[in-house]
């Protein structure tokens, strides 16, 4: 925690260090002293530890400064701190006009020079003034602070980014909190960059405008580079998949890194509740058991790239990932576990919306500022039930959405029965999304009722969207097959007619996860025929791993 400052302001070199000195020996241990020899710089530094959230308890300046007085340093400097304590230094001459700083221009206290000695004629004032301060004293944050506004899309994705990376960090609302006065101070304090949202400031004082996730990443310290450039097992997709077969990987000896575009924990890290793994009787957050896992991973070693692998192929016995940052890894074993994303919902206004009150998946950060409004939620199986779960804590009203006339044969019967006890669910069947609008964020929803064939508008503040998902194995497309979804074809799915993939040289067949091409698996939700569950994804990765120490005897 940064001491609190007692900064003093003197164009008379030879006070200003005597007053710092003084100023030092005395409060050194407890406040951090700086000293400025022109009121327009410290008033400029002002600005710059308001961005940074310093706080500074004293404000001491000279009364006789060319160009700007002591009292006019220090009115305008209340206007970045306003509970600073304000004192001046004043020739005897200058006595009236102190007097008359108090009495009208907010200054609590004055010094005449010489103040030798200090015990005497210093000190005692300022521990008054500094016990009065410290009363009052609240530390401020002194993490990460994001600056920006609740319907903006790219506000959004940073605080997800940050959110699921758990990397703590502060939000403030510029619009919401346009009438807080500090927040019109720091905004004042940035002057025109803070037009720049989303802001991010960092408590080393640097900041990004326009912060975009993979610069953030680089700042807090994810790491988007590779240590070396040739790893035993390069893992693509940290969800439980990944996650597990780094853990074995690593634990097991191999020089292991994974890249993960976004944040471990995959789908499963936007579960608010997973009841159905294994050891976990009362069931646990997606986001705590990505922590765990990142957590464990890293024990064994495991290097993580916050990176997005966009090309990969094989050379000889190497398999090689090209990063969107044009960086290449080279391994001898290749996983790809970058399981599914959202399937997009085809209205009109949804592409317009999306991340102004329309959101894929759970929204892990929206759900807090849902409070005491109406949200919809469009899916009917288990995820969205889990989501309208969530929702329902923070929510005046959760509306699920289905095309269906129940959710029975979409959702797991327990959610079913949490679902009907919550009272502020509501389920809507028969419903399918029409239209959405808004101008700047979403506000009301065209909903079709196939029931009725009407379409009926209704308000809504935010809609959650779980309609099932598809694999992106673009990438991957000339490389590994794939069936007609793009789902990674593994194992015996490559064997027709008894025939081994067409170009496979070695003398046996694919083993079970692994792809037309040797040496690279394909685990979890991206597999053709996998069973879309935590455990099971879990359950590949680690037993892939089996097959890659078998592989890698032979290579
Ligand atoms: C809201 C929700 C609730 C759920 N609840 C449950 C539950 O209660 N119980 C249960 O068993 N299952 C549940 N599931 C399903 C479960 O989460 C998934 O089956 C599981 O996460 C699949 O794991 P995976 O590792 O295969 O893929 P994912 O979890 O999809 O992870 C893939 C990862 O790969 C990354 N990635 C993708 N492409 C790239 C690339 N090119 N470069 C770098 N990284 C990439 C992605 O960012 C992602 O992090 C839920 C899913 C959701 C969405």
């Amino acid at each position: 925690m940064p001491k609190p400052i007692l900064l003093s302001v003197d164009d008379d070199s030879d006070v200003l260090r005597a007053i710092e000195r003084d100023l030092r020996s005395q409060y050194g241990a407890a406040y951090r002293i700086i000293g400025s020899d022109s009121p327009t710089e410290a008033l400029d530094l002002l600005k710059q530890l308001k961005v940074r959230n310093d706080s500074v308890a004293l404000l001491l300046a000279d009364q006789r400064m060319p160009r700007m007085d002591g009292v006019a340093f220090l009115q305008e400097a209340i206007g970045i701190f306003p509970g600073a304590k304000r004192a001046l230094l004043t020739a005897y001459a200058d006595t009236n006009a102190a007097i008359s700083a108090i009495n009208h221009a907010s200054i609590n206290y004055f010094f005449l020079k010489p103040w030798d000695p200090p015990a005497e004629h210093l000190y005692p004032q300022l521990d008054d003034l500094l016990d009065d301060w410290q009363a009052s004293y609240r530390p401020t944050f002194q993490g990460i602070r994001v600056l920006g506004t609740r319907w903006s899309p790219r506000s959004y994705e940073l605080r997800d980014f940050l959110a699921r990376n758990h990397v703590p960090y502060q939000w403030i609302d510029v619009e919401l909190s346009a009438n807080d006065p500090e927040t019109k101070r720091l905004l004042e304090a940035l002057g025109p960059e803070a037009a720049n949202l989303p802001v991010v400031l960092f408590p080393d004082g640097t900041k990004l405008l326009e912060g975009v996730p993979a610069d953030v990443a680089q700042k807090v310290g994810l790491r988007t580079r590779a240590q070396t450039s040739f790893y035993d097992l390069a893992i693509v997709g940290g969800g439980p998949a990944g996650l597990a077969a780094a853990v074995y990987g690593a634990s097991e000896g191999l020089h292991t890194v994974m890249v993960e575009r976004e944040a471990p924990g995959g789908q499963a890290g936007m579960s608010s509740r997973i009841e159905n793994y294994l050891g976990f009787p009362t069931g646990l957050s997606g986001g705590d058991l990505a922590r765990r896992a990142v957590v464990q991973a890293q024990r064994f070693g495991v290097e993580i790239l916050s990176q997005e692998a966009v090309g990969a192929r094989a050379e000889g016995p190497y398999r090689i990932i090209k990063l969107a940052d044009g960086n290449e890894i080279s391994c001898h074993a290749l996983m790809i576990a970058t399981g599914v994303q959202w399937r997009r919902l085809e209205a009109p206004g949804i592409d317009r919306l999306q991340g102004a009150g329309i959101y894929y998946g759970g929204g892990a950060t929206e759900a807090l500022s849902c409070q005491g409004e109406i949200v919809y939620v469009v899916g009917g199986a288990n995820s969205a039930g889990q989501a309208a779960m969530n929702f329902a804590k923070y929510a005046e009203r959760v509306i699920i959405l289905v095309r269906g006339e129940s959710l029975s044969s979409t959702m797991s019967q327990y959610l079913i029965d949490q679902i009907r006890e919550t009272p502020n669910i509501q389920l809507w069947t028969h419903a399918s999304v029409a239209e959405v609008h808004g101008d700047t964020h979403l506000e009301e929803i065209s909903v079709l009722c196939s029931d009725t064939g009407k379409t009926e508008r209704v308000p809504a503040s935010a809609m959650f969207i779980f309609i099932g998902a598809l694999p992106r194995t673009d990438w991957l497309a000339n490389l590994v097959e794939r069936d007609e979804r793009g789902f990674l074809l593994t194992g015996p799915d490559l064997i027709r007619d008894g025939q081994r993939p067409k170009g496979w040289t070695l003398d046996r067949d694919p083993f079970l996860l692994e792809t037309n091409v040797p040496g690279i698996f394909a685990v979890g939700d991206v597999r053709h025929g996998s069973i879309k569950r935590v455990a099971s994804g879990v359950g590949e990765g680690s037993v892939a791993v089996q097959f890659i120490h078998q592989y890698l005897s032979k290579v």
